[in-house]
């Protein structure tokens, strides 16, 4: 695969050579076992392909490894600019950073409140000291972990990546960047310097509100290999649908993700610019309303396709949801549906007047009417 291709064609064709068919569209695998070499001369032992770091390359038992799963990886690690292992979700993928890193500190900010109930798990069960972002520095020891999230959940809008990083590294710990509210081309995050970036698949690479799946993605081959290593045993590879489902939704992957940020960009800016119609509607946030250089420097498109309003009372809130049509009321984000969530449903440490939007793939303006005939009926 040449080095020069871009995003979307890169989601068309990077795994091409992984093709041993004469299908344009892949095969779905679903197969949980695969035969040995029949030459005899030619097999290994599992001992003989571990010590030749090649286990994870053959394919033999669908937790190891299975044929889609190789393809998808190929896709994600060329987007992604790294060297990618795919996870049976977001959270497992985050699980399995932390059984990588295996950190005795833990510094995080305002994140995906699932990333928060891992850490409380490690902190019950093996006393892992779980810290607020901006704690003394002097508290993380070499092999700690920053984990951020930017844009971070639900507001949409940016923090400062690199200055975490150098306090990081400073210490010898690790930052982990969960980019999923940004993957690219709206972030590159690798650009600023972070240690391994973490994507919950099931959002804008999955796009259609039908898998789960997570990334990790790290810019060090042995430590890809290690991660593959620990899942083959922990047992969270994408299984055989979602990793098929992934593969295809990986194909439209660029056009999705530049139509919603323009969508979003789009509503943002006529709901803040037209804030006097709308006395409900008490703020807004989002990445494209944000001042700071770093934002524009991180985000070079301008932002994601989320963000978040806060309105007058928490009734309000509650009854927003039902008064839209386009908008189904639900959790998740980055499907080509929008949606918007009452956030109180889901998130238990997040103001119960705050809705949480996420943006798809429909006609820009028909959702900012939609948007305005419902909150002009509050
Ligand atoms: C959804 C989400 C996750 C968790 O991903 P799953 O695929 O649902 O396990 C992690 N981080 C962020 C920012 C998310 O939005």
């Amino acid at each position: 695969m040449a080095e020069n291709y871009r995003i979307a064609t890169l989601g068309v064709h990077a795994d091409d050579h992984h093709a041993h068919t004469a299908d344009i569209a892949s095969p779905i695998h679903l197969s949980s076992t695969y035969a040995y070499n029949s030459d005899p001369t030619k097999l290994k032992t599992i001992n003989e392909l571990v010590q030749a770091g090649s286990f994870h390359e053959d394919i033999i038992y669908s937790r190891y490894n299975q044929p889609v799963v190789v393809r998808i990886e190929e896709v994600f690690s060329k987007l992604l600019d790294g060297h990618a292992v795919a996870y049976s979700s977001g959270l497992s993928a985050f699980h399995a950073a932390m059984i990588y890193y295996n950190p005795k500190n833990v510094f995080v900010g305002q994140a995906y409140h699932g990333c928060q109930k891992i850490l409380e798990i490690l902190n019950r069960n093996y006393g892992v000291k779980v810290h607020p972002l901006d704690s003394d520095p002097e508290l993380l020891q070499p092999g700690d972990v920053i984990h951020l999230e930017s844009p971070v959940n639900p507001y949409g809008t940016a923090i400062d990546i690199e200055k975490y990083i150098k306090i990081a590294h400073s210490r010898g710990a690790f930052v982990i960047l969960d980019s999923t509210f940004a993957p690219p081309p709206l972030q590159f995050p690798f650009e600023f310097g972070v240690d391994m970036i973490l994507h919950s698949a099931t959002k804008y690479f999955g796009g259609h509100s039908d898998l789960l799946a997570g990334v990790l993605v790290t810019k060090d081959p042995k430590i890809a290999q290690a991660l593959h290593d620990d899942r083959n045993y922990i047992g969270t590879i994408t299984a055989s649908l979602e990793s098929w489902l992934m593969l295809r939704s990986l194909r439209t992957y660029d056009l999705r993700i530049r139509k919603q940020v323009a969508n979003a960009i789009k509503i943002v800016k006529y709901l803040d610019e037209h804030r006097a119609d709308f006395p409900a509607l008490k703020s807004i946030t989002h990445a494209s309303l944000q001042k700071e250089e770093f934002v524009k420097r991180q985000l070079p498109l301008g932002g994601g396709p989320v963000f978040s309003i806060e309105v007058a009372s928490p009734e309000i809130a509650k009854v927003l949801p039902s008064k839209t049509n386009l908008f189904h009321h639900a959790t998740s984000l980055g499907g080509v549906e929008s949606l918007i969530e009452w956030r109180a449903m889901s998130d238990p440490f997040i103001s119960n007047k705050l809705l949480r939007i996420s943006i798809g793939v429909e006609d820009a303006d028909d959702l900012i009417a939609d948007l305005t005939q419902a909150l002009q009926q509050l």
